[in-house]
C-alpha cells in the first residue's frame, strides 16, 4: 500500500510516454519541458521506491539512505519547478515577453536554490529527515518545507497568469483550473495520509492534465488556433437546431492570406491567425467560435431577433475593420462575412452550412465584404444544385442544342458568318440559358467536354451545302481550355475529319479567361493561328483591357460588347466606337458590334465603320434546322 502511488505514477508516465510523440524537428521549449517533467516524475517514483528498499535492507549503509532521500527531495522540487516553468511558458507563449520568462526563471530559482542548501544542511542538522539509532527513517521539523516551496511556485504562476490573462486563451485557463486543485489536493492528501507516498502519483496526474490540454492530440480542437473545429461546429449547430430556439451563424473567411504569408513569413502568419482567432473569441464572449479550416471561421450566437443579429454583425465588421494587433503592429485583414439567421426550416447542420458556403462563394465572386443570407440566395442555390445535378446526368446528344446567331457583314450586305450558342433543353421542352449553366460547367470542368460537343456540331453543320455561303462560325471557348495540352490536335482531328477549312472556325474568348502566364498564352495562340484557325476577342469593353498586351495576341477580330454598343447610342459613345474601330483597323483587326437591337443603332454603327453587326435587329439565335434554312435561302 505504501508504494501504491509510485507504481501508479510509473504506469501513468509509461502510458503518457507511449502516446507522446513530439515532432523532433519542431521541438518547442514547452514540449522539451514536458518531456523533462515525465522523466523527473519517473525518477521521483523510482527514488521513492529506492528509499523504501533502503528501509528494508536494514544492513545497508546509512549514507545510502541519506543520498537516496536527499535526491528524492530535490527531484520532487525539480519536477514542480519544471511544471511551473511549463505553465509560465504556456501563459507567455503569445505575449512574446522574453523578459517575463526571464523574471519567472529567476523567481523559480530563488525558490529552488535555498531548498538545495536546506537539503545539503540536512546532512548535518537533520531538519528535513534523519535516521535514528536503529537506522529507521524519521521526519525532521522542516520536513514539509518542500510543500511551502511548491506553494510559492504556484503563487508565481498565478501572478504570471493574472498579469497576462488578457492574452491567455480558454484552454490554458481550463488547464490552470484543473492543475491547481490537483496540486493543492496533492499537498493536503499527503499531509493527511503520511504513510502512503502520493507525491509521484499526484505529479503524474498533473502531467496527465498537461498532456490532455496541450501535448496530446486534442480531438475537436484546431491545432493552430485552439478553437473548436468543424466537427464541433456541426455538433453545436445540431444541438441549436434541436433546441428550436433561433440562433445566428456568422461565417468569416479571411482573404488573400497568401499575401500575409508572403509579407510576414509562414510562422508569423500562423501567429496572426492565432491572434485573430483569439481576439474573435474575446470579442464575442457569448458566442462559440470555431476554426473550420484554413482561414475560415464561424461564430454561433444565441440571437433572438433580427435587430440583435444585425447588431452582432455590426460588431463583427467593426472588429474586422479595426485589424488585429499582432507582432507589435496592427495587421489589417481582408475578409468576406456571411450572416445567417436560423429559421424553422433548418433541419440539418450540413444543409445550413452548405447554404452559408454558397453565400460565401457569391460574396467572394461579387467582392462583397458582408452578405446576409436571404431566401433569394436560397432559391438561387437550389436552382444551382438542380443545374449541377442536371449537368451531371445529362445525355449530351439529347440535352444540349447548338444554335446559331447569324452575323451581318456590312461590306457585302449579307449574313456571312455566325456565332454558335449552346442551349440546354429541359425534359419539358423549356430552354435554359447558357448564362445560367456555363459558369457552373466552368467551375466543375464540364465545359471541356461541352466545348468539344459544340465543335463537333458546328463542323457537322458546316458540312451542309446550304452553309456554303457562310465564311465562318464562331465557337466560344474558355481560354484555359485552349491552353491545355492536346487542344490543337483534337481540334484538327475534328475539323479535318469533317473536311472543313480551318479558317471557317473562329475561336472566341474573353479577356477575363486569359491565364496569368501571358507569354505562354501568346505562344499557344500563335501555334493555333498558325494552323489556320481564327481568334476573336469576345466582350471587349467589359474587362480591364490592357490594350498593349491584348494587341500583342494574334487576334483576327474584336467583338465590342453589348454594353459598349447599346449605351443609349449617345454621340460620345459612338465617337468612342469610331475611334476604337479606327485603332483596330490600323492593326488589321476586324470589328464586330454585338447586341444590335435597333435600326438607329445599326445605322450609327455602320457610319462608324464597324465591319460586322450581330444582334436581335438582324437575327436572333436559331436552332440548327432553322439556321440551315436561313442560310439556304440566302
Ligand atoms: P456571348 O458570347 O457574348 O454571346 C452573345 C450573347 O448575346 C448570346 O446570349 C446572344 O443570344 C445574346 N445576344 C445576341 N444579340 C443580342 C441582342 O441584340 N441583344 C441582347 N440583349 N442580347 C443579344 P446567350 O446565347 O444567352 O449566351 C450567353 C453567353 O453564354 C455567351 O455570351 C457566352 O459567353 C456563353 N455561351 C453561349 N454558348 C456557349 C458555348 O457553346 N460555349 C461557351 N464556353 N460559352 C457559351
Ligand atoms: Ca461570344
Ligand atoms: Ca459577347
Amino acid at each position: 500500500m505504501y508504494y501504491f502511488g509510485d507504481y501508479c505514477a510509473l504506469a501513468l508516465v509509461a502510458i503518457l510516454s507511449l502516446f507522446y510523440f513530439p515532432d523532433r524537428r519542431f521541438l518547442t521549449r514547452t514540449s522539451k519541458l514536458f518531456a523533462m517533467c515525465l522523466v523527473f516524475i519517473a525518477a521521483n517514483a523510482l527514488l521513492d521506491l529506492l528509499t523504501g528498499c533502503h528501509q528494508h535492507w536494514i544492513g545497508s549503509p546509512i549514507w545510502v539512505g541519506y543520498l537516496v532521500n536527499s535526491a528524492y527531495f530535490l527531484c520532487n522540487l525539480l519536477t514542480t519547478s519544471c511544471i511551473a516553468q511549463y505553465l509560465a511558458l504556456k501563459i507567455l507563449e503569445h505575449v512574446y515577453g522574453e523578459h517575463c520568462i526571464r523574471q519567472m526563471r529567476i523567481l523559480l530559482s530563488i525558490i529552488f536554490w535555498p531548498f538545495v542548501v536546506i537539503v545539503l544542511l540536512n546532512l548535518w542538522n537533520g531538519w528535513l529527515f534523519y535516521f535514528d539509532q536503529q537506522g529507521y527513517y524519521r521526519r525532521g521539523p522542516l520536513n514539509a518545507v518542500g510543500y511551502a516551496a511548491v506553494l510559492m511556485q504556484m503563487a508565481c504562476v498565478t501572478v504570471c497568469y493574472l498579469r497576462n490573462r488578457k492574452y491567455v486563451d480558454r484552454s490554458l485557463s481550463h488547464a490552470l483550473l484543473q492543475t491547481f486543485p490537483v496540486g493543492v489536493l496533492c499537498i493536503v492528501l499527503q499531509r493527511m495520509y503520511v504513510d502512503i507516498m502520493l507525491n509521484s502519483f499526484l505529479l503524474s496526474l498533473v502531467a496527465l492534465v498537461l498532456f490532455l490540454n496541450f501535448q496530446g492530440p486534442r480531438p475537436g480542437v484546431h491545432s493552430l488556433t485552439k478553437l473548436n473545429d468543424r466537427i464541433r461546429f456541426f455538433k453545436s449547430v445540431k444541438v441549436q437546431i434541436a433546441t428550436g430556439k433561433p440562433f445566428q451563424v456568422l461565417l468569416i473567411q479571411v482573404r488573400h492570406f497568401s499575401e500575409i504569408n508572403r509579407r510576414f513569413g509562414y510562422l508569423a502568419a500562423d501567429e496572426i491567425l492565432y491572434q485573430f482567432a483569439f481576439s474573435l473569441e474575446r470579442q464575442f464572449p457569448q458566442a462559440s467560435a470555431f476554426h473550420m479550416n484554413g482561414t475560415e471561421f464561424t461564430l454561433i450566437l444565441p440571437s433572438a431577433t433580427e435587430i440583435s443579429s444585425q447588431a452582432n454583425a455590426r460588431i463583427l465588421l467593426d472588429f474586422l475593420d479595426g485589424g488585429i494587433f499582432c507582432l507589435h503592429q496592427q495587421v489589417h485583414l481582408s475578409y468576406n462575412v456571411v450572416d445567417y439567421l436560423s429559421s424553422s426550416q433548418d433541419h440539418k447542420a450540413g444543409e445550413l452550412y452548405e447554404k452559408m458556403a454558397y453565400a460565401l462563394r457569391l460574396a467572394r465572386r461579387q467582392d462583397l465584404p458582408y452578405l446576409r443570407y436571404t431566401q433569394n440566395i436560397g432559391s438561387q442555390m437550389l436552382r444551382r444544385q438542380y443545374l449541377a445535378d442536371r449537368l451531371q446526368t445529362i445525355d449530351q446528344e439529347h440535352g444540349y442544342e447548338v444554335w446559331l446567331q447569324p452575323v451581318f457583314c456590312c461590306k457585302n450586305q449579307r449574313f456571312c458568318s455566325a456565332e454558335s450558342l449552346i442551349r440546354l433543353r429541359e425534359p419539358d421542352g423549356q430552354l435554359i440559358s447558357p448564362e445560367e449553366f456555363i459558369p457552373l460547367a466552368e467551375e466543375t470542368g464540364q465545359i471541356f467536354q461541352l466545348t468539344w460537343f459544340v465543335v463537333e456540331q458546328v463542323c457537322r453543320l458546316l458540312q451542309d451545302p446550304r452553309m456554303d455561303s457562310l465564311s465562318a462560325v464562331s465557337i466560344n471557348v474558355p481560354a484555359q481550355q485552349m491552353m491545355a495540352t492536346g487542344f490543337l490536335d483534337n481540334l484538327n482531328r475534328i475539323a479535318d475529319g469533317c473536311g472543313i477549312y480551318r479558317n471557317r472556325i473562329c475561336l472566341e474568348f474573353t479577356e477575363r479567361s486569359i491565364p496569368g502566364d501571358f507569354s505562354t498564352a501568346k505562344e499557344i495562340m500563335e501555334q493555333i493561328a498558325g494552323a489556320g484557325y481564327r481568334f476573336y476577342l469576345d466582350d471587349f469593353g467589359t474587362g480591364y483591357s490592357n490594350f498593349n498586351l491584348l494587341l500583342q495576341l494574334p487576334f483576327f477580330g474584336i467583338k465590342l460588347d453589348k454594353s459598349v454598343t447599346t449605351s443609349d447610342s449617345g454621340r460620345a459613345d459612338m465617337a468612342l466606337i469610331g475611334e476604337l474601330t479606327h485603332l483596330f483597323h490600323r492593326r488589321n483587326l476586324q470589328v464586330i458590334a454585338e447586341g444590335v437591337e435597333t435600326e438607329t443603332q445599326a445605322q450609327a454603327l455602320l457610319a462608324e465603320g464597324v465591319d460586322r453587326l450581330q444582334g436581335y435587329f438582324y437575327a436572333r439565335p436559331m436552332p440548327p434546322e432553322k439556321a440551315l434554312e436561313f442560310y439556304g435561302k440566302q
